[in-house]
């Protein structure tokens, strides 16, 4: 197939686009492949969708191959099935609702478990109908807080999402594999530089969850890895507790001047100047941080979270684990509604054994804390008194928790949980995310199918989504140099850019007679026909980013045309009648057979 670039809908920029932040929203929107409509929604143009048609055909053929079934389901959709989940209220914001003429509540699909659960519940009644997968790629809608980087995070976006029924555990566990093996194939395709990583299961529930993430310094995520093989999303981080030790062998509580001590640091000098002995560090205070949580009904309730003085509350550990409720630092008038609490100097416990956290304490303030904080370790904290820190305020003694919140910052170095070495840092993109849902949508919507003993068994379901628009953004993103886009073969819009320069018509004869053999080969060309000067035609070639550029101009007079390389931007001459088998050989070594 040849395209004359004289004919394509297409214009590239000179400038970047205002609120480009990444070099795939850059290069995507400059190269013509995508235009904005409104925050967070994107327009295709010709270039844009043949790359995303490719992507999704190597999904598609990546889910036929384990047997999943393409169906298609409603963007619009009714409320009811989301109010029986829960969901309509636990993704508060994040949906797009819409009131029909009627008066009728409506969503626009953020993702489909529910609607699925129902067809299948519908259609099926017996063991015997399962295993089954279902998917669909299809657009999502989702109100983001924070839309960003074009198309990685949009408010209207392309997932494939697929769906497993299956009878028993094992069935769900087989399943879940089998979409696991075929996301690593996904990936590998899109030649994404990609680690599969233990997750949270967020608002979706469910038990085992692991996400792929391409390794991508502009990704929003953080994971971690450690030398012997741990990795997870820095949210799924689940900090191994040390031993409990002797309550006996704790310190009595003793009070000290802090005077103006308004920092961990100035708590730690005060410590070191006042009471030598030992080497006091951060790591021996223990910090108080009281937030304002609201839950999806609107509800608000305090909590307080008791961590090491050395760490932060990371604030998307916290969010993911308060999803779908959401906690917000204590304000001025929160901490009013609680008098006895001395900012600056908070303790869960007084200097007399007055418990001030805790939900048996006079605040009733639910209070957690981080893993480290286990029975028998002793701490230093305020005292609940203006000026004044408490040493030895032991834990299982002095105070008891109401429970563990693991949500403080995940640091370069820390041991990984499973004792697997120190944990390394690295940012990425979500492009895939599995889950085991277990029962709960279909014990929610009821959908029930007759076990081997004529007994009623609620099924017990997997959800597998993709990125799909967020895919073509990653691959430009990972690619993508300084002069433009740069695609593989395999997802390039063209394989082979051939470039006419100069005026005289024998170059544009040969030239289009090239494109027409390459094209006759099985190859896509985009034929640069334009009567546009070379360095133009050449700019457009870089930042559109075809792997294969042919230039015919000047050469030719002496038989020879040039053969570039999109990727190393490698030139190199070669005889014109050896052109065409010339690139089918580089095309060849790209991994593309042509004819
Ligand atoms: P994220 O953590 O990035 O918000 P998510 O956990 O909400 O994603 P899922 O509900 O697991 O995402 O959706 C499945 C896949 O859909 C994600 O792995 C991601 O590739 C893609 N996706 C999710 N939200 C967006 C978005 N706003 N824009 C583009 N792609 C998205
Ligand atoms: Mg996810």
């Amino acid at each position: 197939m040849i395209t004359k670039l004289s004919n394509l809908f297409v214009r590239t920029l000179r400038e970047d686009p205002a609120d480009a932040e990444v070099p795939s929203h850059r290069w995507l929107v400059r190269a013509g492949y995508i235009r904005r409509a409104a925050p967070g929604i994107y327009s295709w143009l010709p270039l844009g969708l043949k790359v995303l048609e490719k992507v999704e055909t190597i999904i598609r053929e990546e889910m036929a191959a384990i047997g999943a079934q393409e169906v298609r389901f409603p963007a619009l959709l009714p409320r009811e099935p989301y109010e029986a989940t829960g969901r309509w209220t636990d993704y508060g914001d994040n949906i797009f609702r819409i009131v029909d003429r009627k008066g009728a509540d409506m969503l626009l699909g953020p993702t489909h478990e529910e609607m699925f659960t129902l067809m299948v519940k519908d259609l099926y009644k017996s063991y015997k109908d399962l295993p089954l997968s279902l998917y669909q790629i299809q657009t999502k809608y989702r109100d983001e807080a924070r839309p960003r980087a074009g198309l990685l995070r949009g408010r209207e976006f392309i997932m494939k999402d697929s769906y497993s029924f299956d009878v028993d555990d094992a069935g769900l566990e087989a399943s879940y594999d089998r979409h696991r093996a075929a996301y690593q194939r996904i990936f590998e395709r899109l030649g994404l530089d990609f680690v599969i990583v233990s997750a949270m299961a967020g608002a979706m529930g469910g038990s085992r969850s692991e996400e792929f993430l391409a390794v991508l310094e502009n990704g929003e995520d953080t994971f971690v890895r450690s030398p012997g093989g741990y990795t997870a999303n820095v949210e799924a981080v689940k900090v191994a507790p040390p031993a409990e030790l002797p309550i006996g062998d704790a310190p009595a509580m003793q009070a000290f001047e802090t005077p103006q001590a308004g920092s961990i640091a100035a708590v730690v000098e005060i410590l070191n100047r006042d009471l030598p002995g030992r080497e006091w560090t951060g790591a021996d205070t223990l910090k108080n941080v009281l937030f304002m949580v609201t839950e999806p009904d609107g509800k608000k309730r305090p909590l307080a979270v008791g961590l090491p003085g050395d760490r932060e509350v990371d604030a998307k550990r916290l969010e993911a684990a308060m999803e779908p409720a959401v906690a917000e630092p204590f304000g001025e008038d929160d901490f009013k509604k609680y008098p006895e609490l001395v900012v600056g100097f908070m303790s869960p416990v007084s200097l007399d054994g007055t418990r001030i956290l805790g939900k048996e304490s006079s605040t009733k303030i639910e209070y957690l804390v981080d893993p480290r904080v286990v029975t028998g370790t002793h701490w230093v904290t305020g005292a609940n008194v203006k000026d004044q820190h408490l040493t030895g305020v032991t834990a299982g003694r002095d105070f008891t928790a109401d429970g563990v919140l693991d949500v403080a910052d995940v640091r370069q170095g820390d041991p990984a949980p499973d004792g697997s070495g120190p944990l390394a840092l690295a940012r990425g993109i979500e492009m895939g995310h599995i889950f085991q849902l277990g029962r709960k949508y279909a014990e929610a919507l009821g959908l029930k199918v007759l076990d081997e003993n004529g007994k009623l068994v609620t099924v017990t379901m997997g959800s597998y989504g993709v990125g799909v628009s967020r895919a073509v953004a990653a691959v430009a993103e990972s690619t993508a140099d300084d002069k433009g886009l740069n695609w593989p073969l395999s997802l390039a819009p063209y394989h082979v850019h051939v470039i006419a320069t100069g005026k005289e018509v024998e170059v544009f004869v040969k030239a289009e007679q090239i494109a027409d053999e390459l094209s006759a080969r099985g190859l896509d060309i985009l034929f640069d026909d334009r009567k546009a000067s070379p360095g133009v035609k050449f700019a457009d070639s870089e930042v559109m980013g075809m792997p294969i550029i042919v230039v015919v101009g000047r050469g030719l007079a002496d038989g020879v045309v040039e053969l570039r390389s999109r990727a190393t931007g490698d030139k190199r001459e070669v005889p014109v009648d050896e052109i065409v088998s010339e690139v089918i050989a580089v095309a060849a070594a790209g991994g593309l057979q042509a004819g």
